[in-house]
């Protein structure tokens, strides 16, 4: 059974070597109970938690720098197409900034 985390994917990152968005579906998920290595469901392309944990790192920085609709959307759609699975918690985050920017323009 692929550790999608219930079909969830809430923490599942595009693998560097096959999840690119033109490339294809590679998702890279710990591998065990311990989340000590990533592994890739598609090419078997492993990482150890620290190399995960510094990617996500640098990207929960740039979501904290997205403050306007316009730069939301520009790492929005970066994110998903080179990094992130699209239900990842992180976009799940960057799309709450989205709604309630919006919010606040119309009030
Ligand atoms: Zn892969």
């Amino acid at each position: 059974m692929v550790p999608s985390e219930l079909g969830t994917n809430l923490n599942a990152v595009r693998c560097p070597e096959c999840g690119k968005a033109n490339d294809g579906p590679g998702y890279l998920l710990p591998s065990d109970g311990a989340a000590s290595t990533w592994r890739c469901h598609s090419c078997h392309f492993t990482c150890g938690k620290s190399l995960v944990a510094a990617m996500l790192e640098k990207i929960e920085q740039r979501i904290a720098r997205a403050k306007h609709k316009e730069d939301i959307f520009t790492l929005l759609s970066e994110l998903e197409d080179n990094h992130l699975h699209r239900d990842h918690i992180l976009l799940f985050t960057l799309k709450e900034k989205l709604v309630f920017d919006c919010y606040q323009v119309k009030s």
